[in-house]
């Protein structure tokens, strides 16, 4: 597996303590792609942690960048798995209710959707798998029967219906009964990858474990069952908008393969480690 981390910094900062030849200039931009173990991340964490210091910012962009062998994603049990990019209105925008005395006050995860998913019908990529910006996420008509077919388990699937209320025949919302797999701790979660803390959506009950992601998901193999389409206990993400916070979507080899060879589309994948 090879970490890359894509950065864009404002111009005139990053003159002060990158050497010119690195990455390209845009405008007020300047674009680096750095191997993650390279010094140079090292000084723009510095220079990063240096400027909020004076409620400034050097970095207005990260990206971390994972790529792993074939060989390495067939032999993963589970895999993280990430549908982007994100649709909107999202399901809320559009009439989907939600029962939000089941949310949590302090970090907002646990609102409860009650009746069937309404979506803006014309708006819904047209590939196998969408997720809305508010994270609701539905398969294709084909998807939900190849899925059938293969005997995939751990998923229910819902209604999407018309902001009117029509129901639709292609789509169905994709629903995951049980999220009860533990992060195990060598999961870096953060605010952001150059100054992780504070981060103000950790929830201190432990419903939503922070804002992002930083590193490779470790997963507690005790909490890991049986199923194809598994998730997180813990939630990432702010409650903020359109945003809920959302646990990490795992699927298992069985799940990837099926993907894989019904060329679906908008989504990619990291290996999930098991500890
Ligand atoms: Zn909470």
């Amino acid at each position: 597996m090879r970490e890359l981390i894509e950065v864009r910094l404002f111009a005139d900062e990053a003159k002060r303590f990158l050497p010119p030849q690195i990455g390209r200039e845009e405008g007020l931009s300047r674009q680096v792609l750095l191997e993650l173990n390279d010094p140079l991340v090292e000084r723009i964490r510095q220079h990063e942690q240096e400027k909020r210091r004076q409620d400034s910012v050097v970095v207005t962009y990260w990206e971390i960048h994972r790529k792993y062998t074939q060989r390495e994603l067939k032999e993963a049990k589970l895999l993280w798995l990430r549908v982007r990019p994100f649709f909107e209105p999202t399901g809320e925008d559009c009439g989907t209710m939600y029962d939000e005395t089941t949310a949590c006050p302090k970090c907002g995860f646990g609102a409860r959707q009650v009746g069937p998913l309404h979506l803006e019908l014309k708006r819904i990529p047209k590939r196998d798998i969408a997720r809305t910006l508010g994270g609701e996420i539905v398969v294709s008509a084909r998807l939900a029967e190849q899925m059938k077919t293969a005997g995939i388990r751990g998923y229910e699937l819902g209604p999407v219906v018309s902001r009117q209320g029509k129901p639709t025949p292609h789509w169905h919302q994709l629903l995951l009964p049980e999220c009860s797999v533990e992060l195990a701790p060598e999961t870096r979660v953060g605010a952001d990858f150059f100054v992780p803390q504070p981060d103000e959506a950790r929830c201190p009950q432990g419903h939503v474990a922070g804002f992002t992601v930083l590193s490779e998901v470790h997963l507690q193999r005790s909490s890991v069952g049986e199923a194809d389409w598994l998730c997180t206990r813990q939630a990432v993400g702010p409650r903020m908008g359109a945003f809920r916070p959302l646990p990490l979507l795992l699927i298992s080899q069985r799940l990837y393969q099926l993907l894989t060879s019904l060329k679906v589309k908008r989504f990619d994948v990291e290996v999930a480690h098991l500890g």
